[in-house]
């Protein structure tokens, strides 16, 4: 066996992985392992930008930008990290541009900023309290903004020599007692088993969009991360609320950015309705996603959408009103989609989407400096640190605005580097356990061997389809019922599966098998948290419970597996500046 030894170990080459390893200092070694080459991280999809109250083009403020995460959070989001976060956004805006990042500008030369869902401002400024329109808040590269931003990272880490193990793919963690020692990886190209031993690790892993049929998130967002977490018996934060975006391209979940409504595209049902108006007078196409992905698929329920050749419905996103150099100069990747998969010409005809899976509001539970906590007081994980998507800190609550992804990843990435850094001055390696690799082994042994009878694919794409019709956009008890049975035959069933491929050189057959089993340990806590929480807050949406519960349910869940099932607690929401109102837009 190939044993590594660094001071820092970072899972995940994403935003939040790579803005962590700038922090480590000289003197000190640090590897980011990605199972993907890094620059083709989920991160270099991001499309519409990153938000701060920079002011460019508009009157902004942090303080509002606050306000807009915590009520667009639907409350539930931790007031002291989104202080932290917004605050510090600016001086991550220019931080960024300062490494050389490419912004779009406006013709001044400043940085450019659009309108994005949920972010507004007070009518007239100097009243707090008049009614709030929509702000251009996000910093953007065209509708590339994530691609730009997750090389400019990557140029930086190669010119400070960060040690890069690319396709390698993670499976375990190491525990020493309460401590994280390191990690157990595989090496994609030989399927050679590889312990890493560290002073401090951290999962920058990124989401579980694949857990669902329609998603918008690349084949690796398969959740690892928090199967990693899971597995070792600690806990996952807030799982049940999982984003779906409104507007995925139609049976294919692709992602048309809101960029699209930013810069003035909107939505029509089939009577030609600008159906929003009803349900978010004020902001109308850029409500909050929750907000508008509830509406799309009630107007389809009520027989106000379209029904597609296969049987399935969408809506309308229309931006064939928009000038030709909007489109050309702001939303050219995204209106390239609409031709190239669905034939569709957006400068004349509507884009027929659908909401598509796209972000895990919950996760791994940190606090603001990305340690991993492992129970209700927030007792930390000597050694463990969590960032970016995979992490629940909680910026994003109940539902994230657009735009706060990317900046959490800065924010919190760098805050988990510099935490990093301190840690590693003072610390020791912890002993590594003899039987460190057992499990890794023992797992990858059993499916070479297998002649059991299931497949990976089918097997996979029953959780996907059950996943999108029983703890999609609506819930209510009796589905969640059914799929914790679902869930748990499925797992007796991975049990007994097989590949084809018995080869070592590059079994993708043997990873999306080992993939398989984390979209599992994934759906199992995103279904029993769906299935606790007694009432409809953000994007989790009750139909037994159509109503925000704060007396019993302001709280945050926290899911635990023990004896191989899985058990809730609860644990505060901080709550500092601004006290829970009911959410209208
Ligand atoms: C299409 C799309 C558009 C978006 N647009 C925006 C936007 O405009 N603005 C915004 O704020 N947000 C946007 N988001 C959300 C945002 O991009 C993501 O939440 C964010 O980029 C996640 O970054 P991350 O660093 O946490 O992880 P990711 O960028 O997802 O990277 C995860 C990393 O972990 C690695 N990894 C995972 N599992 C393993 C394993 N087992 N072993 C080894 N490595 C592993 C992967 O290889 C990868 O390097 C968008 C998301 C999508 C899908």
């Amino acid at each position: 066996m190939i044993t590594h030894q660094y001071d820092v170990l970072i899972v995940g080459a994403g935003g939040a992985g790579l803005r962590a390893a700038l922090e480590i200092p000289e003197g000190f070694s640090c590897a980011v392992l990605s199972k993907v080459f890094p620059t083709r991280s989920h991160t270099g999809a991001a499309q519409g930008g990153i938000g701060a109250a920079l002011g460019n083009e508009e009157e902004d403020s942090w303080e509002w930008h606050m306000f807009d995460t915590v009520k667009g959070s639907d409350y539930l989001g931790d007031q002291e990290a989104i202080e932290i976060m917004t605050k510090d956004a600016s001086r991550a805006i220019i931080e960024l541009e300062h490494m050389g990042m490419p912004f779009s500008r406006t013709p001044e030369g400043k940085i450019a900023q659009r309108r994005f869902g949920g972010h507004t401002r007070p009518e007239d400024p100097s009243d707090p309290d008049s009614k709030h329109i929509a702000v251009k808040r996000s910093c953007y590269s065209a509708d590339r903004t994530g691609h730009v931003m997750l090389h400019t990272l990557y140029e930086n880490c190669i010119k400070q020599k960060v040690h890069f193990f690319s396709e390698f793919y993670v499976t375990d963690l190491i525990m020493s007692g309460n401590v994280c020692a390191g990690i157990v990886a595989m090496d994609i190209a030989t399927s050679e088993v590889h312990i890493f031993h560290a002073k401090a690790v951290m999962l920058a892993t990124g989401g579980y969009g694949r857990v669902f049929r329609i998603t918008s998130n690349a084949h690796a967002g398969t959740g690892d991360g928090f199967s990693l977490v899971y597995n070792n018996g600690l806990p996952l934060q807030d799982m049940e609320f999982v984003q779906f975006h409104p507007t995925g391209l139609w049976k294919l979940g692709i992602l048309i950015s809101e960029a699209a409504r930013g810069e003035g595209g909107i939505l029509l049902n089939n009577k030609g309705e600008r159906f929003m108006e009803r349900y978010a007078p004020t902001v109308k196409d850029l409500a909050p996603r929750d907000m508008v992905s509830r509406a799309i698929l009630t107007e389809i329920r009520e027989g106000r959408g379209f029904k597609g050749s296969d049987g399935t419905y969408y809506v309308h996103l229309d931006v064939s009103h928009l000038p030709k150099e909007v489109i050309d100069d702001k939303l050219p990747e995204i209106t390239g989609f609409a031709r190239t998969y669905l034939g569709v010409e957006p400068t004349k005809e509507p884009i027929p989407i659908q909401p598509t899976a796209h972000y895990a509001m919950g996760g791994i539970p940190t606090t603001p400096d990305a340690e991993v906590t492992k129970d209700k007081k927030n007792t930390k994980v000597a050694g463990l640190y969590a960032a970016g998507e995979a992490a629940c800190v909680s910026v994003h609550g109940a539902n994230r605005l657009g735009t706060n992804s990317l900046l959490d990843l800065i924010v919190f990435g760098r805050r988990g580097g510099k935490a990093i850094a301190e840690f590693i001055k003072n610390t020791d390696f912890a002993p590594l356990p003899a039987d460190a690799a057992e499990r890794t082994l023992s797992k990858i042994d059993k499916v070479m061997n297998s002649k059991g009878s299931e497949k990976v694919g089918a097997l996979r794409t029953e959780l996907q389809e059950k996943m999108m019709e029983k703890v999609g956009i609506f819930r209510n008890e009796s589905d969640l019922k059914e799929m914790t049975s679902e869930i748990k035959s499925l797992r007796e069933r991975y049990q007994n599966i097989a590949i084809d491929d018995k080869g070592k050189t590059f079994n993708t057959d043997l990873i999306e098998a080992i993939e398989l089993g984390s979209l599992l340990d994934t759906a199992e806590p995103i279904i029993y948290g769906a299935l606790v929480r007694q009432e409809s807050r953000g994007a989790h949406s009750r139909e037994d419970f159509p109503n925000r519960d704060d007396k019993n349910w302001l709280k945050h869940t926290l899911i635990f597996k023990k004896d191989g099932t899985p058990k809730v607690d609860y644990k505060t929401v901080s709550i500092t500046r601004f006290q829970p109102k009911e959410r209208k837009y």
